[in-house]
């Protein structure tokens, strides 16, 4: 963080301005020190640049084992491809250039939504609870409209009401309860700003025929690493039988269902040896997270209306279901 970051943040519990000491500076960037609460007297650390708000132990702990192993896997700005942008934009249907706003990014992951959304000009205010915000530090930390930080959905330091913007692809599925989280993230943004998400469609079907619900019970209790070099092993082994069936119409969905193997073979233009690298990936986001809870597009409407926004827009496609929405009221059920 820089010290003028200090404005973005609030203390997680009261929501009161937070003061800043600082250890050691570098290039303008606070490297450590401490952030503390006047009111109630919570202090918290400024380690490795990152403002830390997170306990040991955290529930979102796998992600930053994947981070870690993945760090450039999926950046448009590695694999020369924008993937991660044209998701990014088809979701939020917001402007490319958004210079002088303020953008909240929930559940930032090693940052391949992070450098789209900087590239718009914006100041990106990005955090997830894994300590995948240090690998996101490697790759993005040098831009400055950038502050990174390890907080919390439950427990988010950052004022009410402040965000222009607000964005989480991919995140919400994966907290206890989703729809507490979104009121959670609703709330941070300002009257007349914008908020997108996108999360896990819920079906029976999919609750049923998918793979990966019969084994989740299991490999998400399972040791990160064991299970990493099993998801490896499992993709290797069935990666060349897969691939006569991925080159059928509905070959992709059946490797997914039957094979379990998250399969973007004819779907996205990368070389052969990244595919497999993106399967690998998303087998373990799939088999690894504590919490995989799903949405409908009629439960998603339901959350931006509950929380006062308007121009609600929700669909579903393929497994995700999209929504959007610009906040009318300061009012709302929740807080
Ligand atoms: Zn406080």
């Amino acid at each position: 963080m820089r010290k003028e970051h200090l404005q973005y943040l609030a203390c997680p519990d009261c929501k009161a301005e937070l003061s800043l000491a600082i250890e050691e500076e570098q290039e303008g960037r606070v490297k450590t020190g401490e952030l503390s609460c006047a009111a109630c007297k919570l202090r918290f650390p400024v380690i490795g640049f990152i403002p830390r708000f997170v306990k040991e132990g955290h529930y979102a702990d796998s992600f930053g084992f994947q981070w870690f192993r993945h760090a450039k896997t999926q950046l448009d700005s590695v694999i020369g491809l924008p993937i991660s942008k044209q998701r990014f934009f088809k979701v939020t249907r917001w402007g490319e250039d958004l210079t002088g706003e303020v953008i909240l990014e929930v559940g930032c992951g090693a940052g391949r939504f992070t450098e789209v959304i900087a590239a718009t000009g914006a100041m990106v205010v990005s955090f997830d609870a894994s300590r995948g915000v240090e690998v996101n530090y490697e790759s993005n930390g040098w831009r400055d409209n950038l502050m990174l930080v390890q907080a919390e959905l439950e427990r988010m330091p950052f004022p009410p009401a402040f965000f222009d913007r607000a964005v989480s692809l991919g995140v919400l599925q994966h907290t206890a309860d989703p729809h507490r989280s979104f009121l959670a993230i609703a709330f941070l943004v300002k009257k007349g700003g914008s908020f997108a998400v996108d999360v896990y469609k819920k079906s029976l079907a999919r609750r049923l025929l998918s793979a990966k619900y019969w084994v989740r019970p299991l490999t998400a209790r399972m040791n990160p690493t064991v299970l990493y070099t099993l998801t490896r092993a499992w993709v290797s082994f069935w990666w060349q039988p897969t691939s006569i069936i991925a080159r059928f119409p509905q070959g992709r969905r059946i490797n997914r269902f039957l094979f379990f193997i998250a399969d973007y073979r004819g779907y996205l233009p990368l070389p052969a040896a990244q595919l497999k690298e993106w399967a690998v990936l998303d087998n373990f986001d799939m088999l690894s997270p504590r919490y995989d809870n799903p949405t409908t597009a009629f439960e998603v409407r339901g959350w931006f209306e509950e929380a006062g926004f308007q121009d609600v827009d929700a669909d579903d496609e393929d497994n995700i279901v999209e929504g959007r929405g610009v906040r009318s009221a300061l009012s709302g059920k929740a807080r």
